[in-house]
């Protein structure tokens, strides 16, 4: 096994990309390290991203939000204007593994792990986010939700890298919030999770709304149908629970000792209206 600490994004890209055998990106290490040491990887090539300078900020710029691939999720929370803007994704970064995990771990890791059931990811979609990948051919910026594509799958090729996470820059009147179902306080994998971005108008009406749900399908959902369910309403009683009924049915999870299909399904209508109620104060909603 051959260990690298590239000091420029290219030089990884490069190694990456004509790798003879089997390489892995190391950011925080939180799931990379577990599953050399469970076994389950073992890569001939590991390319630490920690020493590319620019892969370590937060950049606040005109549109929003540039988060480096290597920014710990602890550093989010001390962002002040990134935690103003987009608490939601900021709660959800902050609700991974401890302390100590926060430390290393990168929303960046969270997604490319691809988890059905990791915390920021749900936050992100709902969010807008979008992932800024370099590789062999130069860079293209998709949505965070193309990156998964089944539990441990991505749709990155050989030789690419996420660089950064963007967020846009916060419209007026808007707001986001993430909830999780853990059985435990902390520490825990999520058994059903939800993201919620609303925009609201003067009157509260729900201009603008983006629902996703975790640990509900093979990959993260962005429920579509929720949105219309809120959009041109107030968030009263019935859109609360036209919005409860709509996740619960596009909701595909499995059925493991964490939770039935039925429990999920009940317990992502729920997750989804108390983050819609949140997020819907933080946009100003009364
Ligand atoms: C004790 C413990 C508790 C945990 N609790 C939670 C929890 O509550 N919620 C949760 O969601 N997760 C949890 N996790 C899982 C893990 O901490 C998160 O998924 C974390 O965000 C991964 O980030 P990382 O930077 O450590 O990723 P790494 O382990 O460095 O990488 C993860 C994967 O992504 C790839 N990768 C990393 N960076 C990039 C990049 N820039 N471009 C392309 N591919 C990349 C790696 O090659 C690897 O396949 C926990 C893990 C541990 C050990």
């Amino acid at each position: 096994m051959r260990y690298i600490r590239p000091l420029s994004i290219e030089d990884a890209v490069g190694q990456l990309a004509g790798a003879a055998g089997t390489a892995a990106i190391l950011a925080g290490g939180s799931d990379l390290l577990v599953r050399m040491k469970g076994g389950f990887v073992e890569p001939d090539l590991i390319v630490d991203i920690k020493s590319i300078a620019s892969l370590s900020e937060i950049r606040e710029t005109a549109d929003g939000f540039s988060i480096g691939a290597a920014v710990p999720c602890a550093v989010l929370g001390e962002n002040t204007a990134l935690k103003k803007a987009w608490p939601g994704v900021v709660e959800a970064a902050k609700l991974i593994g401890s302390k100590q995990v926060q430390g290393r771990c990168t929303i960046t890791g969270n997604l490319c792990n691809a988890s059905p059931a990791a915390d920021s990811v749900p936050a992100l979609v709902a969010a807008g986010a979008r992932a800024v990948v370099a590789g062999p051919s130069g860079k293209r910026t998709i949505p965070v939700e193309a990156v998964p594509t089944g539990p441990g799958k991505t749709s990155l090729a050989k030789g690419e890298i996420i660089e950064a996470i963007l967020l846009d820059k916060r419209t007026p009147r808007s707001g986001d919030a993430y909830l999780r179902f853990i059985p435990r306080t902390e520490m825990d994998i999520a058994v059903v999770s939800a993201g919620v971005n609303l925009t609201i108008d003067e009157h509260g009406v729900i201009t603008a709304a983006r629902v996703a749900l975790g640990a509900a399908a093979p990959t993260v959902l962005l429920v579509e149908e929720a949105a219309e369910a809120l959009i041109g309403r107030k968030l009263d009683e019935a859109a609360l629970e036209r919005l409860a009924k709509v996740c619960a049915g596009a909701c595909r999870p499995i059925d493991d000792k964490r939770g039935t299909i039925d429990f999920r399904r009940k317990v992502a209508g729920v997750l989804a209206k108390r983050a819609a109620t949140t997020a819907y104060a933080r946009a100003g909603g009364k």
